[in-house]
C-alpha cells in the first residue's frame, strides 16, 4: 500500500520535458506527483541551445521570464566557418537571428541540469509533489492506470487519471506502455562537452561548420562558458574515449578556418565529460493509450546535430497541456490531436536533420563536392532554405511541400 495520496497524473522524469509539464499542470490546480530516478541532475550531455520556435512556446508556457531571471542567454549572431571558406567571407555572411526570427529573439543556452533544476524547483513551487531516486518504476496502462515503484526500499502502487511518460531517450516506460519505437540507421556520431574560460569568444555568436574530418558546433552561454559539440564519421568513436579526451576535444578546435585559428575554444577549460551519441532519430507514431502519453525524448527524439528536442519538449507540452486543460476527457480519443499534431513535427524534423547530417558529416572527396554544390543555397533554393528555417522558426512554418525525402534524396545524390 502506497502511503502518497492519489494525484490526478503521475509523470515519470523531472528533467525538461517531465519539469516542464508538472509546472504547468501544478500551475492550473491538477494534483501533480512527478518520479525522477536521479537524486541530483548531472551534465551528461543534452540539449543547451533552444531553438527561436522554442523560445516561442517557453513564452506560451509561461517559463520564459523564469528562465532569463536564472540566468539563460540569448545568443544574437550565427557564422559559419568552414575550411574551403575565406574567414572574411563567411563572416560578410554573417546572420543576425533578429532578422529572420519573427520577434526577433535568437536562441536561448543554458546548462541543461540547471535547466531541469529551475523547472522541477518551479513544479514544487506550483504545488506538485517531487519524489526523487525512484526506483523500478512500472506502468500499467487502462482506464485507470497503474503505477508502481519504490522509494527508500518501500513499494507504492498508485492509480492516478494519467501516466505522463517524460524519462528521457534512454527511458523504458514507453515500452511498458506498449508503444512502437522506430528508428532509422546512425549516420555519424555527436559528441559534445562544456568549457569554461572562453572569454575570448564572442558571447553572442554561435558557430557551425565543417573542418578536416569535423563538423563543429560552438554555442556561448555567456560568463565565458560555452557548450562543444562535434560530429564525426562513424569508425571515429574512439576520439572521443579516454581520461584525455576532454583536453583532446578542446584541442580540435585548433582550426584554422576560425577566427584567431579557434584559440579562444581550444585554449579553454574543459568543464565536463565529454559524451558521444550515435546521431539517429527515434520516433513513436502514436504515443498515446488508454490512461498513459509519452512526451520529449521518451516519444522518440530527433537527431542531436540540429538541436531541436528542446523546443520539442517544450512543444509537446504547449500541445498536450491545452488539450488537458480545456477539457475533463483525457481519453485516448481526446489526446489524439497530439499524437497527429507531433507525428507529422517529427517527420518533418528527420527530413530537417537529414540534409546537414548527409552535407555536413561526410568528409570524404564526395562529401567535400557535395558540400561545394549545396553551398550558398541557404535564402535562394526553396527547398534548403525551407529545411534550414524549420529548426529556427519551426516545421509548421514553413510549405508542407519542402518535406519530400525523395526531393531532398535527389538533392543530396
Ligand atoms: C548530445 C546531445 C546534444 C543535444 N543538443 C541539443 C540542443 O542543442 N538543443 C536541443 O533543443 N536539444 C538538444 N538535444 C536534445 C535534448 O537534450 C532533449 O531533447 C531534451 O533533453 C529532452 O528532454 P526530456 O525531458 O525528454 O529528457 P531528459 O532531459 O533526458 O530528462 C529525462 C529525465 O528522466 C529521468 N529518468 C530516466 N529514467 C527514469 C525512471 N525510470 N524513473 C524516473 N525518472 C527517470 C532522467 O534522470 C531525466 O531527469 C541534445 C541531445 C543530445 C544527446
Amino acid at each position: 500500500m502506497s502511503s502518497i495520496e492519489t494525484p490526478d497524473i503521475v509523470v515519470i522524469g523531472g528533467g525538461i520535458a517531465g519539469g516542464a509539464f508538472s509546472t504547468v499542470m501544478a500551475r492550473a490546480g491538477h494534483s501533480v506527483l512527478m518520479l525522477e530516478i536521479t537524486e541530483q541532475h548531472r551534465d551528461v550531455v543534452r540539449g543547451e541551445w533552444l531553438a527561436p520556435w522554442g523560445v516561442v512556446e517557453a513564452q506560451r508556457l509561461g517559463l520564459y521570464d523564469l528562465y532569463r531571471s536564472h540566468g539563460a542567454h540569448h545568443l544574437k549572431r550565427h557564422i559559419s566557418y568552414d575550411d574551403d571558406i575565406d574567414r572574411a567571407e563567411a563572416e560578410a555572411k554573417a546572420m543576425a537571428f533578429e532578422a529572420l526570427v519573427p520577434g526577433g529573439l535568437g536562441p536561448l543556452t543554458i546548462g541543461h541540469p540547471r535547466l531541469c533544476g529551475i523547472l522541477d524547483d518551479a513544479a514544487v513551487a506550483a504545488g506538485a509533489r517531487f519524489v526523487r531516486g525512484v526506483r523500478k518504476t512500472h506502468v500499467t496502462p487502462g482506464v485507470r492506470p497503474t503505477v508502481t515503484f519504490e522509494h527508500h526500499g518501500v513499494a507504492h502502487e498508485i492509480k492516478p487519471r494519467l501516466v505522463v511518460a517524460a524519462d528521457g531517450r534512454h527511458g523504458k516506460t514507453v515500452q511498458q506502455m506498449g508503444f512502437k519505437v522506430e528508428s532509422d540507421p546512425p549516420h555519424h556520431w555527436f559528441s559534445g562537452m562544456l568549457v569554461e574560460n572562453a572569454h575570448g569568444w564572442p558571447d553572442d555568436l554561435q558557430s557551425i561548420g565543417v573542418a578536416g574530418d569535423v563538423n563543429y558546433f560552438i554555442f556561448p552561454q555567456g560568463d565565458g562558458k560555452a557548450r562543444l559539440y562535434q560530429g564525426v564519421a562513424l569508425d571515429q568513436k574512439a576520439r572521443f574515449m579516454g581520461e584525455d579526451a576532454p583536453q583532446r576535444f578542446v584541442e580540435g578546435f585548433r582550426l584554422d578556418c576560425l577566427p584567431d585559428n579557434g584559440a579562444a575554444i581550444s585554449e579553454a577549460k574543459p568543464a565536463s565529460h565529454c559524451f558521444v551519441y550515435p546521431n539517429n532519430d527515434t520516433w513513436i507514431d502514436l504515443p498515446v493509450g488508454p490512461g498513459v502519453v509519452a512526451i520529449g525524448d521518451a516519444a522518440g527524439h530527433n537527431d542531436p546535430t540540429i538541436g531541436q528536442g528542446l523546443s520539442v519538449s517544450h512543444r509537446d507540452v504547449r500541445v498536450l497541456t491545452d488539450i488537458l486543460n480545456a477539457s475533463l476527457d483525457w481519453s485516448p480519443a481526446a489526446l489524439q490531436p497530439y499524437a497527429d499534431e507531433r507525428r507529422e513535427r517529427l517527420r518533418r524534423l528527420r527530413l530537417a536533420a537529414r540534409l546537414p547530417a548527409v552535407r555536413d558529416c561526410e568528409f570524404d572527396a564526395a562529401g567535400r563536392a557535395r558540400r561545394e554544390r549545396l553551398r550558398g543555397k541557404f535564402m535562394i533554393d526553396p527547398m534548403i532554405t525551407g529545411l534550414a528555417l524549420a529548426t529556427i522558426i519551426g516545421p509548421e512554418t514553413v510549405p508542407a511541400e519542402v518535406f519530400d525525402a525523395r526531393a531532398l534524396d535527389a538533392a543530396l545524390a
